[in-house]
């Protein structure tokens, strides 16, 4: 294989796969390492849920709006699913059915559609339980199947892009236009490192300056259960996570409100999205615990507290796990996203907010218009 490349990017996750095709749209001559033979990284373990509503004003709002179009045009020359489309926010309580109200008539929000409890009951078979108040449908999302779009992706980008990828090949070591790993050294003229949670075994000293920490989290799929949700839907504990909500004045009441209500699922970070594979089986999560390290061990008492959640959203509703498994991602206490120049030409990049799949492509986008 040649060794000089105009770029290398390290990780074949969503975030490398954003920066090998903004790119190689540039017309650049794209080489894409990775240490696993196939994607196992948290771009094949999330939900596939591509968000705008709920993110951050500004910026964040902006990248999840550019990565959405990116999308959109990737899936449709990729043959990629879309599964579903927009998203429902769900209220089960007054403080919930609020700010759901204030945010679609806030500028973020201008969109969005408020959905009476009959009008969500008709649009999803009436299988949600009876205590919901209002429901927010948002147009912007998109889910994907994440196992099948990662590598689909991959195919796409090397057959139509002329990206090339070198996997089973891990990088130990980074200098000026020079990558060296375990099946030799590589050269481009620049080089970006992608590698989500393990970007400090490279570059530790970004890791500390930036105090950057790994949250994991618990996943469970459930055997199809015989509905079908046209859009993920997501229950008012997540109304509290995502800053394009929370930070309102009306989350404050919501936030005392699911403090009393729901101590242990917030101890545990616990929130509630479903969506939705082509054969009908849902992906329920998720849980939030961070450390400097991946939790290895999944506990029982999360899952249950998941499962228990889902089942009070939709009470008729008789699901199995089928599958369940744990996903990191990096996360820092500020700022969403990061490219940092740690040598010439060299650029180390995270996203670090648990939002890659939303964020990746907008982002990349920008960092190559700046770097190139
Ligand atoms: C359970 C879960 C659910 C989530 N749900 C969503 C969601 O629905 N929507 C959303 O927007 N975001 C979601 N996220 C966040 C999103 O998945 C991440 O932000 C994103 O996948 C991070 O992508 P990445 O490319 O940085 O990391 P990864 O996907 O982990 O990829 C990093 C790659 O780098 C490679 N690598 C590491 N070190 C080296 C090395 N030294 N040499 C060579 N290769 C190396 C790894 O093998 C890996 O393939 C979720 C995350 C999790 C864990």
């Amino acid at each position: 294989m040649n060794k000089h490349f105009d770029v290398i990017v390290a990780g074949m996750g969503i975030v490398g796969m954003a920066h090998a095709y903004a790119a190689a749209r540039k017309g650049m001559r794209v080489l894409v390492v990775d240490t696993d033979h196939q994607a196992s990284g948290a771009s094949v373990r999330n939900f596939g849920f591509i968000t705008v509503t709920g993110q951050e004003e500004g910026k964040p709002w902006q990248y999840a709006r550019r990565s959405v179009d990116i999308w959109r045009s990737v899936a449709r020359q990729a043959s990629i699913q879309i599964d579903q489309t927009g998203a429902c926010f769900v209220a089960k309580c007054k403080e919930s059915s609020d700010l759901l109200q204030a945010y679609a008539r806030s500028k973020s929000g201008e969109d969005c559609s408020i959905l009476g409890k009959n009008e969500l009951q008709d649009m999803c078979d009436g299988n949600f339980s009876e205590e919901i108040e209002k429901a927010l449908y948002s147009p912007h999302e998109l889910r994907v199947n994440p196992r099948e779009a990662i590598p689909t992706m991959r195919q796409w980008l090397t057959h139509h892009l002329g990206v090339a990828f070198q996997t089973s090949t891990h990088v130990n070591r980074i200098g000026k236009g020079r990558v060296e790993t375990t099946q030799g050294t590589l050269h481009a003229e620049r080089i970006y490192l992608c590698m989500g949670d393990r970007l400090g075994e490279i570059c530790p000293e970004i890791w500390q300056k930036r105090k950057l920490q790994i949250c994991s989290l618990q996943m469970l799929k459930l055997s199809p259960p015989g509905i079908r949700l046209p859009f993920p839907v997501l229950s008012d504990l997540s109304l509290i996570r995502y800053p394009g909500f929370a930070d309102m004045q009306e989350a404050k009441a919501l936030s005392d409100v699911m403090e009393r209500k729901f101590a242990v699922h917030l101890k545990h970070g616990i929130h509630l999205i479903i969506v939705q594979d082509q054969d009908g089986s849902l992906i329920i999560g998720d849980s939030h615990a961070y450390g400097d390290q991946a939790l290895p061990f999944q506990s029982e008492q999360v899952d249950k507290l998941l499962l228990s959640t889902f089942r009070a959203l939709l009470p008729g509703v008789e699901a199995e796990v089928c599958e369940r498994w744990m996903g990191s991602y990096v996360c820092a206490k500020d700022g969403i996203a990061f490219s940092e120049e740690i040598n010439e030409g060299v650029y180390a990049i995270e996203i670090t907010t648990g939002a890659g799949m939303s964020l990746a492509f907008g982002f990349a986008e920008e960092v190559l218009n700046h770097s190139i």
